[in-house]
């Protein structure tokens, strides 16, 4: 379980507070959708969570199963179940995507005290699942995402979730610039990984991936705080009405 109590943080250098007081609880198997109009903090969110340099927190926690997970470096977090899909994925120039994939997914097998995978078993799963989103053999040995298109690097890094297994996945707006097909690919791969256990926070501007990825709770985001929670109503109620109705109603 994510737990994320009364969480605030700032910009390090200009000192300006984005997050104001964050509370979420996302339980094992649910899927939470946070949306929000821009510059709510949504992003600032994701990245306090992964431990991106540069925020501040200043009150409030985070933890994974009773794992703070504040207090960890980055890598740790990963290695603790946490996995976080950016908005804008990282090129990784001369470092190859099977090597990438195979160094984190033995990384994470090591912190979780199993053996590493045979070469041979991991080839076998990283092309099943390589398959199953569409990204061909040749994606595979190119450095990560170089070169790769808006579409390939969203289905890369949907890859490299289904690689790892986490316990809690960080989608943050893993739809923007996606045509209608790759949102599909992207949400069938999310979709696959939904097994009863896992959680998810899908965060989106559009209501429509909600369509594909149908979550269990769906909060708004505004001004640093999370502003109201309900179910998949709310996503529609966004869809029609936009935000200023919600935005005055807590005014
Ligand atoms: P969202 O993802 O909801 O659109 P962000 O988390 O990207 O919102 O941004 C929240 C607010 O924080 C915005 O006002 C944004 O301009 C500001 N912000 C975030 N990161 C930085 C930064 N590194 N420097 C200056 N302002 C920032
Ligand atoms: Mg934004
Ligand atoms: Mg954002």
């Amino acid at each position: 379980m994510l737990e994320i109590k009364n969480l605030h943080a700032r910009l390090e250098e200009e000192g300006k507070e984005i997050l104001k007081g964050v509370d979420l609880t996302v339980e094992p198997g649910t899927v939470h959708a946070i949306m929000g109009p821009n510059g709510s903090g949504k992003s600032t969110l994701s990245y306090v969570l992964s431990g991106r340099g540069g925020y501040e927190v200043t009150d409030g926690s985070a933890t994974l199963d009773g794992e703070d997970l504040l207090e960890l470096e980055p890598e740790e977090r990963a290695a603790a179940g946490l996995f976080l899909a950016f908005q804008y994925p990282v090129e990784i120039p001369g470092v190859g995507n099977m090597t990438f994939l195979r160094t984190a997914v033995n990384a994470q097998r090591k912190a979780r005290g199993e053996e590493e995978l045979s070469a041979s078993d991991f080839l076998k799963i990283v092309r099943e699942r390589a398959k199953a989103l569409k990204i061909d053999a040749d994606m595979l040995k190119r450095p990560v995402n170089v070169g790769f298109s808006g579409g390939e690097k969203k289905r890369n890094e949907i890859l490299q979730m289904a690689m790892l297994e986490p316990k809690m996945c960080i989608l943050d707006e893993t739809d923007s610039g996606l045509d209608v097909d790759a949102m599909k690919l992207v949400s069938e791969g999310v979709n696959a990984l939904r097994d009863g256990k896992r959680g998810f926070v899908v965060i989106t501007h559009y209501q429509r991936l909600l369509d594909h990825i149908k979550p269990d709770v769906v909060h708004i985001m505004a001004n640093g705080r999370i502003i109201k929670t309900g179910g998949p109503e709310l996503a529609l109620e966004v869809e029609t009405n936009g935000y200023a109705d919600i935005l005055s109603e807590v005014q």
